[in-house]
């Protein structure tokens, strides 16, 4: 693992699956923006610390996914204060509360499958408030919701903005299969959001350093909209979710077999089906016990199996 600088006193950790943006407050003390995965990231970040003699006097976390908050509480273990925003930190809590993250998971298989990202927070960001210091240091706080329900973004003195996953590079899109919108319409909106924001530079956890992100937003929201589309094809005539999973599986070639891996997917198609009914594409049908999806025909559109 290598740190490299990108302004000023911040900094980013190059971890194999996703950068962790760091922040020296004095010659021996870092303030890490997510603490990475706990296997395999731990070992080496430690390693990289050690060789640098840095010492992590704090963590501030964007949300509570197992890989950003994979190390939270081995650093706070070893004397880190650990911040994070109100909802993440209550989602953080326990097994129970990981379900709001992972709500097809028992509270067991929260802990067996994504035990590691749970945490108690030393310190809560209400989301009304704009900014938090830490050591010292004043750094401006986004709510980003939708990728989780209390997502954050966070701007560090140097003016760099750490987005967490509130977008991911080009090529992370396109392997990525079904990503994670626990809101589609909040994540949607964050994303345009961002629009707003003139920094002097970007960091995306999955993942680069950016100075430009318009063209990037403009991707991740296309590619959130073709997924939605793609899956609300799929709905020409009723089917149960089961139903639906079985096709969409296979029709994106999702070949995993790790049990957290097939609760994300589950979890992320019900987000998708959730959306597409809260929007009014689809249409829940309960009957005998049976609910059924199915996409609701717009005028000028050919009856379902017209040929
Ligand atoms: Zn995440």
């Amino acid at each position: 693992m290598e740190r490299k600088r990108v302004r000023g006193n911040t900094f980013v950790i190059e971890a194999p699956a996703e950068l962790i943006p760091c922040y020296q407050v004095g010659e021996h003390e870092v303030i890490l923006l997510d603490s990475g995965y706990e296997t395999p990231d731990r070992e080496a970040l430690q390693a990289l610390l050690d060789r640098e003699q840095l010492q992590v006097a704090a963590v501030i976390g964007t949300h509570i996914h197992t890989d950003h908050s994979g190390n939270h509480s081995y650093f706070q273990s070893k004397g880190a204060e650990i911040v994070l925003p109100f909802v993440e930190a209550a989602v953080g809590q326990s097994p129970l509360t990981g379900k709001l993250a992972f709500f097809v998971c028992s509270p067991g298989q929260v802990e067996t499958l994504f035990g590691s990202m749970l945490v108690k927070a030393d310190r809560v960001i209400f989301p009304q408030e704009t900014e938090v210091s830490v050591c010292g240091a004043t750094f401006r706080i986004v709510n980003l919701p939708g990728h989780t329900a209390g997502h954050i973004g966070i701007i560090t003195p140097d003016d760099v903005f750490y987005v967490g996953d509130a977008l991911m590079s080009e090529d992370v899109l396109q392997k990525a299969k079904l990503p994670t919108s626990l809101s589609y319409a909040m994540d949607l909106e964050s994303k345009r959001k961002l629009y707003d924001y003139r920094c002097d530079a970007y960091i995306l956890a999955h993942k680069g350093v950016y100075e430009d992100i318009t063209e990037l937003i403009d991707c991740n929201i296309a590619s959130r909209e073709e997924k939605v589309r793609e899956i609300a094809g799929f709905l020409q005539e009723p089917m149960t979710a089961d139903e639906l999973s079985q096709v969409v599986w296979r029709a994106f070639s999702v070949r995993t077999r790790q049990p957290a891996r097939i609760a994300v997917y589950l979890r992320n198609l019900h987000c998708v089906l959730e959306y597409l009914c809260d929007r009014g594409d689809v249409e829940r049908h309960f009957a005998e016990g049976v609910t059924r999806y199915v996409r609701k025909q717009t005028s000028g559109e050919p009856a379902v199996n017209s040929g």
